[in-house]
């Protein structure tokens, strides 16, 4: 997998606001480096920046080594799969859910697929509970299962890095831990960026980055940001 670099970034949606200031750092090949920080510090801000929503004012940002304003916009995206908080699903069958927009991928990619996001034992769910119509009732999924459902999409596009933003921020504590376990499965192998405003849902990341106003606070591993309290 590709190494993810941010080489002093500065951005702002506004002129006179900026939003990053001069934000580096780095997300080695394979490795899985968390975001933190409060409400409005600007972690989705960097996913939609690696996304291309927006382009920087200054600095670089590289994807193995590449400055990707320099990289075709399909395949920029084609290389990043993304975990957002709420994945707004169709009420038709999961298979449906998971191969949505993904052309050409066959059902067992789509099988292993959701195996690897563990959604095989609910397969037959529909996303809002079955028709009334055919009166089948508590079908429903749960969030943790959209999650699921989502995660499965994702690993569809097989991407080599993979964006989690706040992934699990919906989720009661318990489901939070079920899923947080899929997510490191999934991010095996595969370069993570783990955006999260809880340091609990974070403790296996590689690094953690605190990120405060646009700005990097801390960074290092959970144990030792702890200890410093
Ligand atoms: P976080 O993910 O850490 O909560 P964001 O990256 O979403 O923070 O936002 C960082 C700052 O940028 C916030 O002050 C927010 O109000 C501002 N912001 C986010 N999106 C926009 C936008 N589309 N236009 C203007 N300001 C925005
Ligand atoms: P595609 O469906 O184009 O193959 P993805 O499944 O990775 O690509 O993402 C679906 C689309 O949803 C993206 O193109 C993007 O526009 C949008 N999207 C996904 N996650 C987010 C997010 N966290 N923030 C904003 N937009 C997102």
């Amino acid at each position: 997998p590709p190494t993810v670099q941010f080489d002093n970034v500065v951005f702002g949606y506004e002129p006179e606001r900026t939003i990053l200031h001069g934000l580096s750092f780095e997300v080695a090949a394979g490795s899985r480096v968390a975001i933190v920080g409060p409400s409005g510090a600007g972690k989705s801000t960097i996913g939609r920046l690696l996304f291309r929503f927006y382009d920087p004012q200054g600095g670089r940002i590289l994807i193995a080594g590449q400055d990707i304003a320099r990289v075709r916009q399909d395949s920029l995206r084609e290389q990043i799969g993304i975990v957002p908080q709420d994945s707004v699903l169709f009420n038709d069958t999961l298979g449906y859910n998971i191969a949505y927009g993904r052309d050409g991928a066959s059902d067992e990619d789509v099988l292993q697929a959701a195996e690897d996001a563990a959604i095989l034992p609910f397969i037959r769910k529909l996303p809002d509970g079955f028709d009334t119509e055919v009166g089948e009732r508590g079908l429903k999924l749960s969030g943790g299962e959209k999650q699921r459902v989502a995660i499965a999409r994702t690993l569809l596009k097989n991407p080599p890095i993979l964006l989690f933003d706040e992934a699990t921020s919906a989720l009661d504590s318990r489901t939070e831990q079920d899923i947080l376990s899929t997510m490191q499965r999934v991010s095996r192998d595969r370069t993570t960026l783990a955006i999260a405003h809880r340091l609990s849902t974070i403790a296996d990341a590689d690094e953690i980055l605190v990120l405060n106003e646009g700005r990097l606070e801390e960074q290092g591993r959970h144990t030792e940001l702890l200890q410093r309290g």
